[in-house]
């Protein structure tokens, strides 16, 4: 029975979600996780994207299989300065405003300053505004107070805030004993961390491959394109891990593991998903299998830009996606589970 460490994988992914990196502004968590593979004598190459690409060996090089998480996450950017010196924000990724309402923030000027505020509704306090629960929370009435004392747009400038500059959510991150994780960015950095956490102990247990295997660590998911280039011609399997969908009518839990049947793209590879699904039960992994209604992936991403490949999705379920995130360590052991079965298995047949 494999052992995972599980306990490894979170402490990992606490470090992940508390590097901000939305999309668009990711180097930072890029350069963490190379430093990660540098350390088990792995070596990587960036795209001109800014996303990370380990190659391990395997014992047939002529075929190859590539798996991928995603580091880059929800953000915004600063749209507008105020006369009153709060900001105005546009959204990165696709999100609601009410999601982020209340959040602690942080923004990254282009020349690396880090200022803190709160992302608030213009219409908060409730002694003086009597729509504060009613008015609508969108781009107009939703602004970030600093925590400097600024007064007008001169004095948010004369700080180095300027419109462009990234704004990034304060993750939060908290593990419960009852073996929770509470955190934003669970999307996809959980996957991240398992990925990472399996690479590391096929190096540790001596696994050789049965085929030359790549990893992409994207940075463009949450904007549509971070896994649709660098797949070298000789890549027959294309998994993307990626969180799995939970809300009325999914089976999808924080329990187990997510074997995605069709998302918003449409079916993935039917023969690739029975594979996945005979790999948890022979091993007796616990998985559920689900529809996404509103979800694309990486791997759909890289058939839509014209890839031939077999493609799959897999992932841990992750509560209140895109808001107030949870998983349990139970769903992150049996995701990586899967995947250490996964990799060492034989191609599906065509
Ligand atoms: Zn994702």
């Amino acid at each position: 029975m494999t052992i995972i460490n599980t306990e490894e994988t979170i402490k990992l992914l606490t470090d992940l979600v508390s590097i901000p990196s939305p999309s668009g502004n990711t180097n930072e968590v890029i350069t963490f996780v190379e430093k990660f593979f540098a350390e088990l004598d792995i070596e990587t190459k960036r795209n001109r994207k800014g996303g990370l690409i380990a190659t391990i060996e395997g014992s047939d090089s002529s075929r190859h299989r590539m798996l991928t998480a995603h580091v880059d996450t929800l953000g915004a950017m600063v749209k507008e300065i105020k006369p009153s010196g709060r900001l105005k924000i546009d959204l990165i990724g696709g999100f609601k405003y009410n999601s982020i309402e209340g959040e602690y923030c942080q923004i990254e000027t282009s020349s690396a300053k880090v200022y803190t505020g709160t992302i608030l509704m213009h219409q908060t306090s409730v002694h003086v505004y009597k729509d504060a629960g009613k008015a609508e929370r969108n781009q107009e009435n939703i602004e970030i107070r600093i925590d400097e004392k600024v007064h007008t747009a001169e004095e948010v400038r004369a700080l180095g805030i300027e419109v462009g500059d990234f704004v990034s959510f304060d993750p939060r991150v908290e593990v419960t004993p009852s073996g929770y994780v509470k955190s934003r960015h669970l999307d996809d950095k959980a996957s991240v961390a398992i990925l990472l956490q399996l690479i590391k102990q096929l190096k540790t247990e001596k696994i050789t491959l049965p085929y030359t295997t790549h990893i992409l660590i994207s940075n463009n998911e949450e904007i549509g394109y971070g896994g649709n280039s660098n797949i070298s011609p000789e890549t027959v399997e294309y998994l993307a891990v990626d969180m799995g969908a939970m809300g009325d009518g999914q089976s999808t839990d924080e329990y187990t593991v997510s074997i995605c049947a069709k998302d918003a793209s449409g079916p993935y590879h039917y023969e690739l998903r029975k594979h996945l699904v005979r790999l948890a039960e022979d091993n007796k992994i616990e998985y559920k299998l689900d529809l996404y209604p509103f979800y694309g992936s990486d791997a759909s991403a890289a058939i839509r830009s014209g890839h031939d490949i077999v493609h799959g999705l897999i992932g841990p379920g992750i509560d209140s996606s895109h808001a107030f995130e949870r998983t349990h360590k139970s769903s992150i052991e049996n995701t990586a589970k899967l995947l250490y079965h996964y990799v060492q298995s034989n191609l599906v047949e065509q």
